[in-house]
């Protein structure tokens, strides 16, 4: 076991940090070793609803509380964060597997959503508008909508959270986090700091709860089957989001879906490829290909298709596999042997559709659930891997003769998360920014998250925004005045 701090391993009900009501606790996995590194309680629906009994009752206290009493608390939670950046990251690096140095970047992102909605929480303002057909005035308020469920993916433990759990406290919304099984340390250690301030700032207790579980789907239908709990939101799987805005009808929660990809990288003919390939790079490696807005598929202009898969498989076979603690590492295992089973899987069904593997492609050996960068070419567009998230550190390299062509190509999936468009040229530029159809575009970019804009999907890829200005109107209700 190679964690750094003492990590909490109990669930956290509002202030109180204990064993789970059952007593039962679950093993959390170093994927690099395959080690056991920690045990930690599993909670059970009796902790779930101690959890919403006391979220309830903190609403009307959090409501009232001055905006400015929430943006302090939220300035002193990131203070606090970054105080401990190492404990945070090598905690991630242990139970998530990436490499040290994405670890204290995730930390250092995911953080400033604390910043980022301290500054929001004292600008929550409505409108004062003349009724256009006169005689009145149009006044809009807002309001928290009460209690809130967080449920969050393994792949960025921190950041998925604080996405969420900053924009509801700095809007005076308690929540209740489930954090991922594979992946529960981080945000143990993380409602430790939270306890800690929101305690010495006089916030009611139950305006956090930590509640790591292997019964996500008992946890998520008892607490929506509740009316008390008015939103849910949600980072994951298509499926799963869909499982739970099934379940959100009966109690018409509020509900923000930030779902699967699939997303695009165009490289049109006249785009500057050094740009390009360390945007590629980017959007393709970081955190493994274990990201939402990995990009899936490259599309090359043919006359940049040689040079460009040349130099990516250059660049990609200079990762070095190994523990995320060791300094070496520039790749870190995939999170679960399952996991690395699916990216396999996609891989040999594109080879039996005829692509060639210019690197990698072979399961390694030994202990560690690894996968090496694998770049492929000549990929049948019909094979999964065109069409499925691919979730690991697989490149398709796929050139095109034509630009509206390949902008068909890239929409022709039913997600809409992230693409990526790359020219040198301000008429194609405007011409991808509007014709690549997804919540985001990248144009001559590979990281594109930002606290300050707002991140989210359409189609497939869900509904919501988390960051920006847009990121905290996802846990207000808007009441209107009409004043005579
Ligand atoms: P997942 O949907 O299996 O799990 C996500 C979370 O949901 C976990 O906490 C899990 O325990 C929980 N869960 C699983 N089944 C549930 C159920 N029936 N009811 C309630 N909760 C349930 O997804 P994953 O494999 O952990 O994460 C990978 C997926 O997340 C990918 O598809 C990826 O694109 C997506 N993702 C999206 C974003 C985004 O912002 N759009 C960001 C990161 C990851």
């Amino acid at each position: 076991m190679r964690l750094r701090a003492t990590i909490p391993t109990g669930i956290r009900i509002g202030y109180t940090e204990r064993p789970a009501s059952g007593g039962t606790e679950f093993p959390v996995v170093d994927p690099a070793t395959e080690e056991v590194v920690a045990h930690v309680a599993n909670a059970t629906s009796p902790d779930w609803n101690e959890a919403l009994d006391l979220a309830h009752a903190a609403a009307p206290t959090l409501a009232a509380m001055p905006a400015r009493a929430r943006s302090q608390a939220l300035r002193e939670i990131f203070e606090a964060v970054k105080e401990r950046t190492e404990d945070f990251a090598t905690t991630m690096t242990v139970e998530m597997g990436k490499p040290l140095a994405e670890a204290r970047g995730e930390v250092s992102y995911g953080n400033e959503y604390f910043r980022w909605f301290s500054e929001e929480a004292a600008r929550i303002n409505g409108r004062v508008t003349p009724a256009p057909a006169g005689g009145g005035t149009i006044a809009t308020t807002k309001h928290p909508v009460g209690p809130v469920l967080a449920i969050t993916p393994w792949n960025f433990p921190l950041a998925m959270a604080t996405r969420k759990i900053a924009p509801a406290l700095a809007a005076g919304c308690p929540i209740l986090v489930k954090p991922a099984a594979e992946t529960p340390l981080t945000l143990l250690l993380l409602g430790k700091v939270l306890t800690d301030v929101l305690r010495r700032l006089d916030f009611p207790d139950g305006t956090v709860s930590i509640l790591p579980t292997t019964h996500a789907a008992d946890l998520s239908a008892e607490l929506m089957a509740d009316a008390r709990l008015k939103k849910v939101t949600f980072t994951g799987s298509t499926a799963v989001g869909k499982t739970l805005v099934r379940q959100s009808a009966d109690n018409l929660q509020r509900t923000s879906m930030e779902l699967g990809g699939n997303a695009p990288f165009v490289v049109a003919g006249d785009a500057d490829l050094d740009l390009v390939l360390e945007a590629a790079l980017a959007a393709k490696m970081r955190n493994g290909g274990e990201a939402c807005i990995a990009a899936n598929r490259f599309l090359v202009h043919e006359d940049l298709a040689k040079e460009f898969t040349e130099r990516l498989t250059a660049r990609m076979s200079e990762f070095v596999a190994g523990h995320g603690l060791d300094d070496s590492t520039t790749l870190g295992p995939l999170i679960t042997a399952e996991q690395r089973d699916r990216v396999a899987t996609l891989v040999k069904d594109a080879v039996s559709g005829g692509a060639t593997v210019l690197i990698g492609g072979e399961t390694p050996t030994g202990a560690g659930y690894f996968y090496p960068a694998t770049v492929l070419t000549n990929v049948s567009p019909t094979s999964r891997i065109m069409h499925e998230e691919i979730f690991g550190p697989v490149a398709t390299v796929t050139s095109f003769h034509n630009l509206d062509q390949a902008v068909a190509t890239a929409n022709d999936t039913p997600f809409g998360l992230a693409a990526y468009g790359f020219t040198e040229n301000i008429h194609t530029a405007k011409y991808l920014a509007s014709a690549l159809n997804a919540g985001m575009v990248g144009i001559n970019r590979g990281a594109i998250s930002d606290p300050a804009a707002p991140f989210g999907g359409i189609q497939q890829s869900g509904f919501g925004r988390e960051g920006g200005s847009e990121g905290i109107e996802e846990y207000l209700e808007t009441r209107y005045i009409a004043l005579q």
